[in-house]
């Protein structure tokens, strides 16, 4: 199919923002679109060349692709950094400077979508010496053969900053009415999604198969299941009214949630974001198939930091020490680490998703084998408020983060947040009744022992309406030197030029980063602002909300990403709630 096909329904979609007319233009791409190329298409619109848990990345630096346009269109650097700069928009500066060269050349060979996805996926491939310079060959010649509107989105895809607002929601609706003609089976495209994650995969199967295939769609092993969410309870007391009955009160760990996917040799750890981690933890690679007694599994578990001479466990942020590529064998020596058990998911070729808790539960106390690397998270069963209240007690008492209620005739409702799992957790660090989770958009130098640092760092929620970043506050207290060491690598790998598009700030702040790092804040209150955008107009006209005295908690969430940060409804919950009970 050639690549106009793609950039003529991206040009349109980008000049939209209403979902049913970005579904309408979907659908008639797909169904354009050969069977065959089906998942490379949906790939391509959602800026990705595989599914998020394969960790294709094209991460091209802006610095890199300005040389590659430099090489193609014969235009000095400086003349595109200056076009850049007065421009907004890389992609844009680049069609606009390919439609002056294209007055003067003559047309180029038509370009294929397949030519373009496997140049693209060559480049994400290249790494060490000499990289630099084939990738740099490698887009030149696309932008040589392409037209200056593909070109555009070639660069947005290479950048990562193609955002047509086509969410995953978008998509789907998209696939249901293109291949079933009924947005009513939209329910079983998402089913097919939350047990595979890969709307690329899902897309193949419907248009080879149709509505036959989704209904025969299974959980695969090494493909992550979409994670079950829990609401969160604030007492005891509103456990017990929100589940009936008796329910399982389970330890809730502080530690990184990890999907397990066993067979024979073959173990696959993901996040609880579903990346791909089984590179940060050799050692549970090494030691699981001990502890499980199955052929092949997926399971669910909590990995947390021990201390190696009591075995005691320690907060989440000792896991961090986990995350990085050299000396990892000194890391698992000194920050060792258990696993604890607390769901299954897949067992001996049989998927487990509708059994009930009760049933997953008593499977999976079969199946593992406890050891001191390795165990299940403690469970009674409860039913009433004093109850819940000695398993916390106890719960507190061995360093844990307060209590997961789970109802136990439910089944496992993948990618979903709902009653059937509640969080419960004793303390609740500050005034708000609860922690954010906060994107980091911006930076400002830092001064006296912060010198060469970032010292205040600009914060964001995400609004999934609009797909956007606005601020909520600044944030300046709480980090340790270790911390701001730490912070400071992290960030300087997602500098940015200028403010991503999709971050809503009045704030110039010293320095820009992709909206990527997530990190838990606490505060005093929340209050109304004229200045950070989160929530604007919500309550006030041209107001929105801001965080008073925001503290770090020293918690870097990585296993979230920054589309699961904290959202302007829950802060303005909590707004509207702390005026009503203060
Ligand atoms: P979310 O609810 O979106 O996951 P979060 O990551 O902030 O938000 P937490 O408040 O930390 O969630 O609570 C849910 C997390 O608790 C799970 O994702 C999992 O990592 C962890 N957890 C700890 N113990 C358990 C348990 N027994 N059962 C399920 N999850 C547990």
């Amino acid at each position: 199919m050639k690549f106009s096909v793609l950039s003529d329904s991206l040009e349109k979609m980008e000049k939209t923002s209403k979902r049913l007319e970005l579904t309408g233009i979907l659908v008639e791409l797909l169904k354009k679109t050969p069977n065959e190329i089906i998942a490379k298409v949906i790939y391509l619109i959602q800026g990705k060349l595989k599914p998020n848990f394969e960790g294709v990345e094209l991460g091209i630096a802006e610095k890199l692709v300005i040389r590659a346009i430099s090489k193609s269109a014969g235009v000095t650097i400086k003349k595109i950094e200056d076009d850049y700069n007065d421009g907004g928009d890389l992609g844009i500066t680049v069609s606009n400077i390919l439609k002056q060269k294209t007055q003067t050349t003559f047309s180029a060979e038509t370009i294929t979508l397949e030519r373009v996805y496997e140049t693209l996926l060559k480049i994400s491939t290249l790494q060490g010496k000499g990289s630099q310079d084939m990738k740099i060959k490698y887009i030149s010649s696309l932008l040589n053969d392409a037209t200056p509107e593909e070109s555009k989105f070639i660069l947005k895809i290479l950048l990562g900053t193609m955002r047509l607002g086509v969410a995953e929601n978008t998509v789907m609706d998209a696939l249901a009415i293109a291949f079933t003609n009924s947005k009513e089976n939209r329910e079983l495209v998402e089913n097919a999604y939350n047990v595979s994650s890969d709307l690329g995969k899902v897309s193949e199967v419907l248009a080879q198969d149709g509505l036959d295939g989704l209904l025969k769609f299974n959980v695969s092993l090494f493909s992550p299941i979409r994670p079950m969410l829990a609401d969160r309870v604030k007492s005891e007391e509103e456990a017990v009214k929100r589940i009936e009955n008796e329910f399982a009160a389970e330890y809730k760990l502080d530690g990184e949630r990890v999907q397990i996917h066993i067979q024979d040799d073959k173990v696959i750890l993901f996040s609880r974001s579903l990346e791909n981690i089984t590179n940060y933890y050799p050692d549970i690679v090494e030691k699981i198939s001990d502890t499980i007694n199955a052929d092949n599994g997926i399971f669910e578990a909590e990995i947390v930091a021990i201390n190696a001479n009591t075995g005691n466990f320690l907060p989440f942020q000792e896991l961090m020490h986990r995350r990085r590529k050299h000396k990892l064998d000194q890391a698992i020596t000194n920050y060792p680490i258990t696993v604890n058990f607390f769901d299954i998911l897949y067992h001996n070729g049989n998927e487990l998703l509708n059994y009930s808790y009760n049933e997953r539960r008593k499977n999976l106390e079969d199946v593992i084998k406890e050891n001191e690397f390795a165990k299940l998270i403690p469970m009674s069963i409860v039913n009433n408020t004093t109850d819940i209240s000695d398993v916390l007690e106890n719960s507190i008492n061995s360093g844990c983060e307060g209590l997961m209620l789970k109802v136990l005739n439910a089944n496992y409702r993948a990618g979903s947040r709902g009653s059937n799992w509640l969080k419960l957790k004793r303390e609740y660090q500050n005034e708000l009744g609860d922690s954010l989770d906060l994107v980091v958009v911006g930076a400002f130098f830092g001064r006296g022992r912060r010198t060469g640092k970032y010292g205040t760092l600009l914060l964001s929620t995400y609004d999934s309406e609009n797909d956007s970043f606005p601020t909520i506050c600044k944030v300046g207290t709480g980090f340790t030197d270790e911390n701001l060491d730490q912070l400071f690598q992290i960030l300087s790998n997602k500098v940015i030029l200028k403010k991503n598009p999709r971050v809503e700030s009045s704030i110039e702040s010293d320095i820009w980063f992709e909206p990527e790092l997530v990190l838990e804040v606490v505060a005093s209150e929340i209050t109304l602002s004229p200045i950070h955008k989160t929530g604007l107009n919500l309550i006030r006209k041209d107001t929105g909300f801001a965080l008073r005295f925001p503290k770090f908690t020293g918690k870097i969430r990585t296993e979230k990403l920054a589309e699961d940060a904290s959202c302007p409804e829950e802060v303005s919950a909590l707004y509207k709630n702390q005026n009503k009970t203060g």
